[in-house]
């Protein structure tokens, strides 16, 4: 399978994108070479890793945290920054597949993602340029009417400061005439991702938290005090491991890998606004989304460029031309910026399930995982992190109610699954050109 981080040379840089060469100081953590003993290892230091592992620090856990590359090298340090709230399967999801009935419940777990990410970020005065405003737009009348039924739906659960907007006025938000309405959403917003999880890495170790970077997993095996968990160079002795490698993790444990699937999406980073294109563009600074299955995502950084992200390609495959295609994407929307100069382009992997639940489980005694967070990972990673350090902690309430997610391994099994899935996102992707 792609993305393989055992696959590929270390020590490995972070790729060159906005978010790198605008990170904040941060040092360079020490390769695994001795034997390390905890109470729990967790491997990947992206969002799920990371907040895994903060909030067992915060209980007073004694963890170390394997990364094969560096903190936030994956998807989490390359994303689009969107903060968007809920579940991928929508505000019902919880009430439909995990059984719980109080809407109230169901409120708090749509917006526990951000709550959790905005205690952090003034806890640990993380500098990750966090702001709250994000909407979601329409192309067609039969898109505005899917978003109404949304919001109604919503509504229904105690969300009601999320609201439509009618076509005037969601033009005048995105600067963009492409768009036929939207609904704007006080709840989310946007924000750094590599700083916030930097920021996180900075707030584990000062609770004495241990962090290995260029030190993938290269196998685990149990033992008599519960797992050993090995590197090229040194080994973990911990009573239980977390597995949080997401698309990243390749075939290192294949009884994962099955489950899900790396998918590869775009971003582009232009040079900074004009404060007058800023303003015609984003005069809120409202992060923004389309509804279609393979969207379009943008808003603007701290500094003013235009990040605009899109195009997934299902089996983690990079297209040779990222910036003419996104190129192409952004032009449509934004006509009045063509020929703007794109000051960094990059892709990344993001894991999906086959039922766009985030899975998560054991796979023997002592040994856990967490994955699937699709392009919904910045608010559900930190959800599926809280949870997990209960379960280690043995409070597993929360834990068992997320394993009732219905799941399934992709058709097609190891060889045919990417192919088999190419096939269903290039149907549902003409379905979205064709705007029905
Ligand atoms: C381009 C892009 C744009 C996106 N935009 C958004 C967005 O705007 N909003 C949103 O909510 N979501 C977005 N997503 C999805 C989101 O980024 C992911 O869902 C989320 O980052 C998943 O976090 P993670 O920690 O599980 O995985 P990752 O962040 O990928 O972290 C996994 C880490 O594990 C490490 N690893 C893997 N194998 C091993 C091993 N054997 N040993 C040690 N370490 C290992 C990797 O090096 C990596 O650092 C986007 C994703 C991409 C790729």
């Amino acid at each position: 399978m792609l993305s393989d981080v055992l696959t590929i040379k270390h020590p490995q840089p972070y790729p060159e994108s906005y978010y790198a060469a605008s990170r904040v100081e941060t040092p360079d953590r020490p390769v695994l070479s001795d034997t390390v003993e905890v109470d729990v290892c967790v491997v990947g230091a992206g969002f799920s890793g990371m907040s895994t592992a903060l909030f067992l620090a915060e209980k007073g856990y004694q963890v170390a945290l394997l990364e094969a590359c560096h903190v936030g090298w994956g998807a989490a340090g390359r994303n689009g920054g969107h903060l968007i709230n809920g579940f991928n399967g929508g505000v019902s999801f919880l009430e439909k597949h995990l059984g719980v009935k109080d809407r109230d419940v169901i409120k708090a777990y749509h917006l526990e993602g951000a709550e959790i990410i905005k205690d952090w970020v003034g806890k640990y005065d993380i500098q990750c340029d966090l702001k709250f405003g994000h909407m979601i737009t329409a192309y067609t009348d039969k898109q505005v009417k899917e978003l109404e039924e949304e919001i109604d739906q919503l509504h229904a659960y105690g969300l009601s400061d999320m609201h439509m907007v009618d076509r005037e006025v969601a033009q005048k938000e995105t600067g963009s005439s492409v768009y036929a309405g939207g609904y704007k959403d006080p709840y989310s917003g946007h924000l750094h991702p590599l700083n916030l999880v930097l920021g996180e890495a900075a707030a584990f170790e000062k609770l004495g938290g241990q962090i290995f970077e260029q030190s993938p997993m290269i196998g685990y095996a149990s033992a008599s005090y519960g797992v050993l968990v090995k590197t090229a160079k040194g080994q973990v002795k911990a009573k239980k491991l977390v597995l949080c490698g997401e698309a990243y993790m390749g075939d290192t444990e294949k009884r994962i890998s099955k489950r899900m699937m790396p998918v590869s999406t775009q971003v582009i980073a232009t040079e900074p606004l004009s404060e007058t294109q800023q303003k015609e563009i984003l005069p809120n600074d409202l992060a923004v989304a389309d509804c279609r299955y393979i969207l379009d995502y943008f808003r603007l950084s701290a500094d003013k460029r235009l990040i605009f992200g899109g195009g997934s390609t299902y089996g983690g495959s990079t297209p040779a031309q990222a910036e003419q295609k996104l190129r192409g994407n952004l032009e449509k929307v934004y006509p009045q910026l063509k020929g703007i100069k794109a000051d960094y382009v990059w892709t990344g992997n993001m894991a999906f399930c086959y039922t766009r639940h985030p899975d998560l489980g054991t796979l023997a005694d002592n040994v856990y995982y967490l994955h699937g967070f699709c392009g919904h990972g910045v608010n559900v990673t930190h959800i599926y992190g809280r949870t997990m350090a209960e379960a280690i902690d043995e409070k597993f309430d929360r834990y068992n109610m997320f394993t009732k997610a219905p799941q399934r391994p992709f058709p097609g099994g190891q060889r045919f699954r990417v192919p088999y899935s190419i096939a269903g996102s290039w149907w549902y992707g003409l379905r979205d050109r064709l705007g029905v």
